[in-house]
């Protein structure tokens, strides 16, 4: 494609960087901003701008959060004593939608994918073992999608806490096999989080 400026060329570049964005995607969609009011753009720019400077991941879950703690972990009247291991900021979204989940979370960041090429030492793992290990916490709960990848991961995770006196638990079938949890419908993964079952390593 020839283009006719350096600068929109750089633009277009920019946005087809991101998963699911062609050069021609691209292309629609920087033209179209530029159709819109100068401020439009510059307005575009300042949000990225803040949500670079600002945004920040929490210390204890790894969620993504404006201040040091994110709100769910810094809220006194969630239940601090269980966590809910999930892939992804996705995730917690995902199970608060649902409305059924009053713990906390911890966020892995992705889960254990050999052909990706990532591995534990990739994972928020020892972050979540050291809080398995903290005295009032009492259940861990793996709420990963039942893909092959997930499953290695519980597994992977489930061996870790072996001397953490907390119980594992994992999410009652309902959410289909090879599904992503963050796909799955508001009621079934509601569900399947109150219905939950003890690990079996
Ligand atoms: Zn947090």
């Amino acid at each position: 494609m020839e283009i006719p400026s350096v600068y929109l060329e750089r633009a277009v570049g920019q946005f087809a960087t991101l998963p699911g964005i062609g050069q021609k995607t691209a292309m629609r969609l920087v033209l179209h901003l530029l159709r819109r009011e100068r401020s439009d753009i510059e307005m575009f720019a300042t949000i990225f701008h803040e949500l670079a400077e600002n945004v920040r991941y929490c210390v204890d879950c790894h969620n993504i959060s404006d201040e040091e703690k994110c709100s769910i972990c810094a809220n006194p009247s969630r239940d601090h004593t269980t966590i809910c291991v999930v892939e992804s900021v996705q995730d917690v979204m995902a199970i608060e939608a649902t409305q059924q989940y009053r713990g906390v979370y911890h966020v892995l960041g992705g889960i254990i994918s050999p052909i990706d090429g990532i591995g534990p030492q990739d994972l928020e793992i020892p972050s979540l073992v050291k809080r398995a290990c903290q005295p009032e916490v009492k259940e861990i709960i793996l709420a990963l999608s039942p893909t092959m990848e997930g499953d290695t991961t519980c597994f992977y995770i489930y061996r870790k806490l072996a001397d953490a006196t907390v119980s594992v638990t994992t999410l009652a079938r309902g959410v289909a096999q090879n599904d992503q949890l963050q796909y799955t419908d508001e009621v079934t993964l509601g569900r399947s989080i109150v219905d939950r079952r003890p690990f079996k390593g």
